[in-house]
């Protein structure tokens, strides 16, 4: 089985650096089935491609479970005589893992700036079993900016009236980091053909949530990528989807993700209706006591630092006794969203003077930010480097002095309840840190006191006698500007 990678981003030749393979030799790996090799057909400044070349040995793929899930032919002969040698799948996925390891994670010692920059790529895979048609390959590749070709291959030429076969000659052409085009392939090229050849454990699902980083929360068919890729296991599945749910964007209500595309082909793998419905309601009761506070607190102009994509933005927006609403981020992607979340374009000017998206750093001090009722920084500490979190400290608590803080922040000791989150590992591929409820309590305590604030710690979610829940809440209160959230918190 083969795939070719090309760029004409010059000089092409810098793809030999981004993948560590130099271009003028042939180098060859060994794989639990067969070999791997890796070769340039062409390398000049103008234009370099690399291919990946898999060799499998069927015989090798045998052996107690792993059988069934090998070959897709369930006869007997079909241990031997089967596809996996010549059509893409996810020997091909873990060959592209164990020979581009780095260039995955992004990392480039020689071109780390090329490594983290968008260039020209083509991918071509010229034989890949698609089950579901070449239109899946078009619905799975193309929300991810990719113009997609996929040309279904005859079963035989010589015979054209017997129709298509279940395979397809994939060409990719679009402009992305080398790093996500290969976490693409990963993840998609053994969807695609669901069929895993080895057994699918738990931290399968921290690879994909790994894998699947900054592209697939908010996939159009996550649905189906993540059943797919966990082998239809219902629990696994429905603990990826939660934990996607928990990184989206935008959350519009879910996509139908119980719709398999395209004609069954029968090989019996049927698809499982998501469990993503009763999970992401965390994201609703955390949005829901963050309101709850708000209101209590009296605030009536209020901060949302760390907006994403405006979730919590829009339910402000609907309550009329917030007269001004501010969404802050640093990311200028998450902003975007959040006005077209907010249709900010479409509103009645009214609507539109009560709402401000700033693009702001919480690490420094921005006046703009000063003199408000209230600020929540929902979901956002966590995302900051440790030794950043003083810098925001002072931005916040020190320099706009909000009345009333409500922080919310993952409670970790609550990850041993998530079924396939690692041990040691975060919900969010991109948490700095994860705090216990002594963490937590420890540094609300610290900031107030520094501030001058009281606090109140409470949780959100299913409280668990011995772990807590699963969010923690701080709200705290100015005690220099106290009258009105006097009033009401008594
Ligand atoms: N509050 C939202 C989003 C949480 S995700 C919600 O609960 O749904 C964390 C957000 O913090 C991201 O949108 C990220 O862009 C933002 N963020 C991370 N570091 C930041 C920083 N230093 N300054 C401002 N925003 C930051």
């Amino acid at each position: 089985m083969l795939l070719t990678l090309t760029t004409t981003h010059r000089p092409a030749t810098d793809l030999g650096h981004l993948l560590v393979k130099h271009p003028d030799r042939v180098q060859s790996f060994d794989l639990p089935a067969g070999a791997a090799h890796v070769l340039y057909p062409e390398a000049d400044e103008a234009r370099c491609t690399a291919a990946l070349l898999v060799e499998v040995d069927p015989l090798k793929l045998g052996g107690g479970r792993r059988r069934q899930a090998a070959t897709p032919d369930s006869f007997t002969l079909g241990q031997y005589v089967n596809d996996r040698p010549y059509a893409a799948s996810s020997l091909l996925s873990s060959a592209l893992a164990k020979v581009f390891r780095s260039a995955l994670r992004g990392e480039s010692r020689d071109r780390p700036e090329l490594a983290a920059t968008a260039i020209p790529l083509e991918v071509r895979v010229p034989v890949l079993r698609c089950r579901g048609g070449a239109d899946l390959a078009v619905r799975v590749f193309g929300p991810l900016g990719w113009a997609v070709a996929a040309t279904p291959i005859p079963l035989d030429e010589a015979y054209p009236e017997w129709g298509d076969s279940r395979y397809v000659d994939l060409t990719l052409t679009g402009t992305l980091r080398l790093a996500d085009a290969l976490n693409h392939l990963y993840v998609l090229l053994p969807v695609l053909d669901d069929a895993k050849h080895y057994w699918v454990a738990p931290d399968e699902v921290d690879k994909l949530l790994r894998a699947g980083a900054g592209w697939l929360a908010d996939h159009p068919e996550r649905g189906l990528i993540t059943r797919r890729y966990l082998a239809h296991r219902r629990a696994l599945a429905g603990t990826a989807l939660a934990r996607l749910a928990e990184l989206r964007l935008t959350d519009e209500p879910p996509a139908d993700d119980s719709v398999e595309g395209g004609p069954a082909t029968g090989d019996g793998a049927g698809s499982a209706p998501s469990a993503e419905t009763p999970r992401a309601s965390l994201a609703v009761r955390r949005r829901e006591a963050v309101l709850t506070a708000l209101r209590a607190s009296g605030a009536s102009r209020v901060l949302d630092l760390g907006c994403g994509g405006g979730a919590l933005l829009a339910a402000l927006v609907a309550d009329r006794r917030f007269t001004e609403v501010v969404g802050t981020d640093v990311s200028s992607q998450a902003l975007t969203l959040a006005a077209r979340r907010l249709r900010l374009d479409r509103l009645p000017e009214r609507q539109r003077d009560r709402i401000r998206l700033w693009q702001s750093a919480l690490t420094y001090r921005d006046d703009r930010l000063r003199g408000y009722d209230a600020a929540v920084l929902m979901e956002v500490v966590e995302h900051l480097d440790p030794p950043r979190l003083p810098a925001l400290e002072d931005a916040v608590f020190g320099h706009a002095r909000p009345g009333t803080v409500m922080v919310t922040t993952p409670n970790v000791e609550y990850n041993v309840r998530y079924e396939g989150l690692g041990a040691g590992r975060f919900r969010h591929a991109d948490h700095r840190f994860e705090w216990t409820r002594a963490e937590f309590a420890a540094w609300v305590e610290r900031v107030a006191t520094t501030y001058g604030y009281t606090a109140t710690i409470s949780g959100i979610g299913d409280h668990d006698p011995e772990v807590g829940a699963p969010t923690q809440l701080a709200v705290l209160t100015s005690t220099e500007t106290g009258t009105r959230k006097e009033e009401t918190t008594r």
